[in-house]
């Protein structure tokens, strides 16, 4: 018991392999086995073997899908029937939204007044029942609370929860099923639902793999965290990378991250661009900004790489069109490629 509380002093109860086992049978139907792409250029680069597993293709264009319809599986009949809320301006949004339709549920989504229009007709478009907030006078926990407790609603967050995090592992463990043994594995981090739940999998597929998160440098909370023992807060970053603009590291994404994972790496904006235009180029991939970072580690942290096989999650694809132009065109930062 006392060994236990110095091990895992906040005695949660952490989520294992067997749950994103499990996970991976609930979202067998309905997710997509995302394909693992190669590229000669990249190994070229890098001089490795990298293997790319592409979540951007994913349904909805993330791996926020495996999170939100593993949770959502596992409502009790009374859940399901009120329904699920979630406040989010980004990918989860969407993939709670889609999540509950595919599961016959209400979704109700707390959305910034200000969020991109694009983003709320998709939320919309997936059937989820959009709620406004003023992001400057109002505070979307609070609100999201006060419609919990008043509709019966159950909130899903989008990281910090055992669910959520095991169906993220599920990515990881078809790479593991589809590339075979990897040295080391290059994962976007944001509040690390991604990065525990790889953990989960590599821990129990491929002990020997090297897992390092990845965040925009604007915002290294993870690094400081791990550094420093216990969660650090930082102000909202300012980063290309809106899907890891967090604040934060969650209870049980830190403990698994601290316990699993070799270190926490970052990337600048510029890095990122460059990776998109790569991906563009070279692979006629669409990676968002946040996607971008692990192979923007890959090719600029110096990882000693040269002979390895690397995994490399690009997690989502999610950008704005007219951003994506602005962005890898002529005006964007930087130029070329990797
Ligand atoms: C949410 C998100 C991330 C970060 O995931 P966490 O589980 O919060 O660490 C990375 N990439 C994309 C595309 C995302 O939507």
């Amino acid at each position: 018991m006392l060994w236990a509380l110095f091990r895992n002093p906040t005695m949660l109860q952490l989520p294992t392999y067997e749950d994103v086992a499990a996970a991976a049978r609930r979202l067998q139907v309905q997710a997509h086995e995302t394909p693992v792409l190669r590229s000669a250029t990249a190994d070229r680069l890098l001089k490795a073997e990298v293997f790319f597993k592409c979540e951007n293709l994913q349904r909805m264009g993330a791996f926020k899908f495996r999170g939100a319809y593993n949770a959502l599986a596992k409502f009790s009949p009374a859940q399901r029937k009120a329904g699920v809320i979630a406040f989010s301006s980004g990918n989860h949004a969407q993939a709670i939204a889609l999540a509950a339709r595919l599961l016959g549920m209400p979704a109700t989504i707390v959305m910034p007044l200000d969020a991109p229009q694009a983003k709320v007709d998709a939320t919309r478009g997936y059937g989820g029942e959009v709620v406004s907030y003023d992001r400057y006078t109002e505070d979307r926990e609070a609100l999201a609370a006060r419609l919990a407790a008043e509709r019966g609603l159950t909130l899903i967050p989008p990281y910090d929860h055992p669910d959520v995090i095991a169906g993220q592992g599920t990515a990881a463990k078809e790479l593991f099923e589809q590339a075979g043994a990897l040295d080391l594995l290059l994962v976007p981090l944001g509040g690390g639902g991604l990065l525990s739940g790889t953990a989960l999998a590599t821990r129990a597929l491929a002990p020997g793999c090297k897992l390092y998160g990845v965040e925009p440098e604007a915002g290294n909370d993870g690094q400081q965290s791990l550094r420093k023992g216990e969660i650090v807060h930082i102000a909202t970053p300012n980063t290309l990378a809106d899907g890891a603009q967090t604040q934060h590291l969650g209870r049980y994404t830190f403990e698994v991250i601290r316990r699993d994972v070799a270190g926490v790496l970052t990337a600048t904006d510029e890095q990122l661009v460059q990776a998109m235009r790569f991906f563009a180029e070279r692979m006629k991939l669409v990676v968002e900004p946040t996607g971008c970072l692990g192979f923007a580690a890959a090719c600029h942290a110096g990882l000693p790489l040269q002979g390895l096989r690397v995994g490399v999650i690009l997690s989502g694809g999610n950008v704005d069109l007219a951003r994506y132009a602005h962005l890898i065109g002529e005006s964007g930062p930087g130029r070329g490629w990797a």
